[in-house]
């Protein structure tokens, strides 16, 4: 799975380096002679844009964060809409809300994210920002869902929490539209605890997310920081060097958290290939995919529900389908979507019916960087044992 199975010696030394070489200087500007002009969250900032290929890179306290601060530099304004799709992690629909828009949600497909289709018949003359989720570092149909965007001149915002390092024909994720974002909380490809990232290669939108960022500060080079200008008001979305040194070791390990996941990943594929009673994700480009989760879908939610339970007796759980689904699922959330009068009251999973049926059937293994080939087959074989109870 993550950077969480890699934390260690690098990232503890790159810690204990901002009070070897910096005097403990924590905050990420100033006191230049003090922290012997050591920058860590700015050097972190270039190492990932220069890794996805964007101008311009701002890290912030969370992914969260990064999702509000991009759907503000969009001009996101309290009535408008933005789509998202069914399944994400609530984070992408508690950015819209804190930004007082409105969340319109699209179904997914069989890849499990954004089914362009879908995504068409939601727009309307309200819908200001597109936001595709690329979930467990699968990527969305990104062609035909920027050809929808494109035909309605609607920007695209990319959720990539989950998807630092996968890419798309090619591209890294988080770089196909107008922005992105990455996550950098525990359980993502890479960890500084909390944290996110928003890339853009549009320099206005940057400057607008990074002044909310920083209670308006626009960080004018010419004047002290005391005496910054500011022509809006912001908030504080922060990190502190200590993420920053963290990142900069994690960051270093992306390349192998990424070949392992893709390894093994291929490894259990293979093992599990001539099972016929299950059927996996689509997946838009295997190249690029992150390699996080293998996910399949099962006959039935009933024989979904038999098979985790047959997993979990032989000491295996499940990522987020269904464990966790209630966290990732929009049809579950009905504490979000009672204040709209079309949903109120309604049971929503039958609303997005198209993703009900898809995620209750559906069952999520998580590969982890750390696995051995002994403990590949293991998963193999607790998959194939489940597989066969349910026949
Ligand atoms: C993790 C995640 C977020 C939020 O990131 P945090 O860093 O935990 O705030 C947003 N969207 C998705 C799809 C995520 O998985």
């Amino acid at each position: 799975m993550p950077g969480w199975e890699l934390l260690g010696k690098e990232e503890k030394e790159s810690v204990c380096d901002i009070f070897d070489k910096s005097n403990g200087v924590l905050y990420r500007y100033g006191l230049d002679a003090l922290r012997q002009n050591i920058f860590r969250v700015k050097d972190f900032e270039q190492k990932i844009a220069e890794k996805v290929g964007s101008k311009y890179s701002l890290f912030v306290s969370s992914g969260t964060a990064a999702l509000k601060l991009g759907l503000i530099a969009l001009g996101v304004k309290p009535g408008d809409e933005v789509i998202t799709q069914s399944f994400t992690f609530i984070a992408t629909v508690e950015a819209i809300l804190e930004v007082g828009a409105k969340p319109v949600i699209a179904e997914v497909d069989k890849t499990l994210n954004m089914d362009p289709k879908d995504l068409e018949k939601k727009i309307t003359d309200k819908t200001k920002v597109i936001i595709p989720v690329h979930m467990a570092g699968v990527p969305a149909s990104m062609d035909e869902i920027i050809k929808v965007a494109e035909k309605h001149n609607i920007p695209v915002f990319e959720d990539s929490a989950q998807a630092l390092g996968a890419m798309y024909k090619g591209k890294p994720l988080g770089t196909l539209g107008k922005a992105g974002i990455y996550s950098l909380d525990i359980g993502k490809v890479i960890t500084t605890g909390e944290g996110g990232v928003l890339v853009t290669d549009d320099g206005s939108l940057y400057k607008k997310a990074l002044e909310y960022s920083d209670h308006g500060h626009e960080c004018n080079p010419s004047v002290p920081r005391g005496e910054d200008t500011r022509s809006s008001w912001g908030f504080n979305y922060k990190v502190t060097e200590l993420q920053g040194a963290v990142g900069l070791a994690q960051l270093k390990k992306l390349d192998y958290v990424l070949e392992k996941q893709r390894t093994n990943k291929q490894k259990l594929k293979d093992m599990i290939k001539d099972i016929d009673n299950i059927e996996l994700r689509e997946n838009p480009d295997e190249e690029g995919d992150a390699g996080d989760t293998l996910i399949f879908f099962v006959e039935s939610k009933e024989k979904a529900k038999s098979f985790a339970e047959s997993l979990k007796e032989n000491g295996f759980g499940t990522k987020n389908l269904p464990d966790a689904i209630d966290w990732h699922y929009a049809g579950t959330w009905t504490h979000i979507f009672n204040v709209y009068p079309e949903y109120e009251g309604k049971n929503l999973e039958e609303i997005w019916k198209q993703s009900t049926d898809l995620l209750r059937r559906a069952i999520a293994i998580p590969i982890m960087v750390n696995m051995d080939d002994t403990q590949i087959e293991d998963w193999a074989k607790a998959i194939k044992e489940a597989s066969d109870k349910i026949r």
